[in-house]
């Protein structure tokens, strides 16, 4: 099934007003969204139009019962200035396990597809040249019934936007091992990108920030006990002879910058280890100094260095000059999505402008 998607320009693009040099992350939009709805038990009416406000119903079903979910991913330039999209196919992937646990319809690959180049081929000017640069894309979708009732929704938007970003240059994270609230529990909803899972983080992220951390480390919500993630990245240890990330059994989030680098690592023939992996191991060994590094990964800072980790009194500080890997690894992602090192994988994908409109 081919979607036809009709096309309304600005009549003056905004791009020479944006200063590529200065971006605040998550403030600056690009020209056009893509938008299609949901009703009937089909998508329909896709258009790609200028940004703006959607009218909503104060009974609107997302705003009482939650059913929103999304996805981040990023376009780029190569080096010879053609745009470029990331595996972009796992995000399709990963927003239609998102829907299927809210009870939400599939988005079909191809319409997110198409979508995705026709649009990203449209706003090509507003991806800043920049290495580490990007242009940030959120797909998401949302329920519209206007309705007060506990139940699936039968109409949805689906809307994607572009927001040009920087090299986000995250400085390291403090993190504390969080021994009160949870994330995600077995049979919950932790492995959906849905918003409701940022909303219930706000409270122990702001008592984190309050004790002078940057982010929460989740535990598991059975024996506090298992390391899961942290806010909005995925994270990975690295020992002498090793390194070991969370195993992705229902509760984490399944990051496709994850899955990406410990495909880098295993290519390069790097000991990857996924599994459940105690709090109490990674202490021991720090003590025995055979912790080296531990960071983050997700799509918006690609991987982040974690200077320390607080387990109640316990301290682990990681040193700057022991980031290695991580430096190593940001670098090689950063140089597929510039074109600059073969990508033996297929997952760099330009831009195709031929999609139908
Ligand atoms: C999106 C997200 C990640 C990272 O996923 P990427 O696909 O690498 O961007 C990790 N954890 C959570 C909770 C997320 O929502």
């Amino acid at each position: 099934m081919t979607h036809k998607i009709t096309i309304k320009k600005v009549a003056q693009s905004r791009v020479n007003e944006i200063d590529f040099d200065n971006i605040p992350f998550g403030r600056e939009f690009s020209d056009h969204m893509f938008e299609a709805t949901y009703s009937d038990g089909k998508w329909h009416s896709c258009e790609i139009k200028p940004l703006s406000r959607i009218s909503i119903h104060p009974a609107m079903l997302t705003l009482h019962y939650g059913q929103a979910i999304f996805e981040g991913m990023k376009a780029t330039k190569h080096v010879d200035g053609r745009p470029l999209l990331f595996r972009p196919e796992l995000h399709a992937e990963r927003l239609n396990a998102s829907a299927h646990r809210m009870c939400m319809p599939d988005v079909p690959p191809q319409l997110f597809l198409d979508a995705l180049h026709t649009l990203v081929d449209m706003e090509a000017e507003w991806i800043p040249a920049r290495k580490g640069s990007a242009l940030y894309l959120r797909p998401f979708m949302f329920a519209t019934d206007e309705y007060i009732g506990v139940s699936s929704s039968t109409s949805y938007k689906f809307i994607i936007m572009c927001l040009p970003v920087g090299p986000y240059y995250s400085k390291p994270v403090k993190l504390r091992a969080e021994r009160k609230y949870v994330r995600a529990v077995d049979g919950g909803v932790g492995e959906a990108k849905v918003a409701g899972n940022y909303a219930a983080s706000l409270y122990p992220a702001r008592l984190a920030k309050e004790a002078g951390f940057d982010q929460v480390l989740w535990l598991d919500a059975h024996e506090f006990k298992y390391v899961q993630e942290v806010g909005t990245m995925n994270i990975f240890f690295v020992f002498k002879d090793k390194i070991v990330t969370p195993a992705t059994t229902g509760t984490i989030l399944k990051g496709i910058t994850r899955k990406t680098l410990i495909e880098i690592m295993k290519d390069r023939g790097m000991q990857v280890e996924e599994r459940k992996i105690s709090i109490d191991e990674i202490k021991e060994a720090y003590k025995n100094g055979d912790l080296v590094e531990s960071f983050g990964a997700g799509t918006a800072a690609v991987v982040a260095n974690i200077s320390l980790i607080q387990d109640g009194d316990f301290q682990m500080t990681f040193d700057e000059s022991n980031w290695k890997t991580s430096r190593d690894l940001k670098k090689h992602i950063n140089d597929l999505r510039a074109g600059e090192v073969p990508d033996n994988h297929g997952w760099v994908i330009p831009v195709h402008s031929e999609v139908m409109a």
